[in-house]
């Protein structure tokens, strides 16, 4: 997959790229970021990538030019790297606290693509018109306001890549990760099995396969219906699990987070 990232600010990304599984992805081939700086695609001398917001008010917006201009350059290389088609189909993701919440289930979707463009805005944020008539979907990270796009976008970047396949070592962990089934993973333990007085469960060194899967599809459920009683309602659940889940509500009366 290749990830077009514009930015006025590409110096943040090197870091995060240069490390652990994002390292790995692009070394094994499966990722490629191409990072663009917005002010390149600027055309007069000072290179203005912002201007004072019409109506008034605080701040700056990012100009409309160099961002579509940047768009259509990176449309462009994915075009010639992987052709036609591809240019048409490549979603253009503008990231903006006022985007859909991004999740797992968008990052599998979108690690389903062969290209991505991200427009990382910064200020006040970016001309309307590029939601209007450029981007092709907007996404935000959570309900909180960054200063930029940046961190937005290697988040984006990150949850797709180790999701791509031969990223992760262990083909199974990215399967069982939280949200993966619309559940939160439950704790994990390493050794040693007895740390200053405290016991790993004695169920994970039992050697017992089957009873380590129960216990941790327990765990699973336990821990969703204790912080995130929101997902249960979309999560695939056995027989078992709605039996399970009857259990613990009726062990109390009120709801997980104490008397509703
Ligand atoms: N004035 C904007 C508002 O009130 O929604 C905030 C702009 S923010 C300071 C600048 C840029 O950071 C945004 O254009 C966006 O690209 C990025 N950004 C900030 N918070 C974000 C979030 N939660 N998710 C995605 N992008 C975000």
């Amino acid at each position: 997959m290749e990830i077009h990232v514009l930015s006025l600010f590409t110096g943040v990304f090197p870091g995060p790229l240069e490390a652990s599984i994002l390292k790995r992805a692009q070394e094994r081939g499966a990722l490629r970021v191409q990072l663009h700086d917005i002010r390149d695609f600027t055309t007069d001398r000072h290179r203005t990538a912002d201007d004072y917001p019409f109506g008034g008010g605080p701040g700056m917006v990012m100009k409309p030019e160099p961002i579509f201009a940047a768009v259509e350059h990176a449309a462009g290389e994915v075009e010639a790297n992987l052709g036609a088609d591809f240019r048409a189909s490549t979603p253009v993701i503008l990231l903006s606290p006022q985007g859909q919440p991004f999740s797992q289930k968008i990052a599998a979707e979108l690690a389903s693509h062969a290209a991505l463009i991200l427009i990382c805005g910064h200020y006040e944020g970016v001309d309307g018109r590029v939601e209007e008539h450029l981007s092709t979907r907007t996404l935000s990270i959570g309900d909180y306001v960054l200063t930029g796009g940046e961190l937005p976008a290697l988040i984006v970047i990150d949850a797709i890549a180790r999701l791509l396949p031969g990223v992760l070592g262990d083909a199974e962990s990215a399967g069982n990760d939280s949200f993966s089934a619309g559940l939160l993973e439950g704790p994990q333990y390493t050794r040693p099995a007895n740390f200053r007085g405290l016991e790993a469960p004695p169920v994970l060194l039992s050697g017992d396969h089957g009873a380590v899967a129960r216990w941790r599809r327990r765990q699973a459920l336990l821990w969703t219906w204790q912080r995130r009683p929101d997902l249960l309602s979309q999560a695939e659940l056995s027989a078992e699990d709605r039996a399970f889940l009857d259990m613990l509500k009726q062990a109390t009366s009120s709801g997980p987070y104490g008397p509703e």
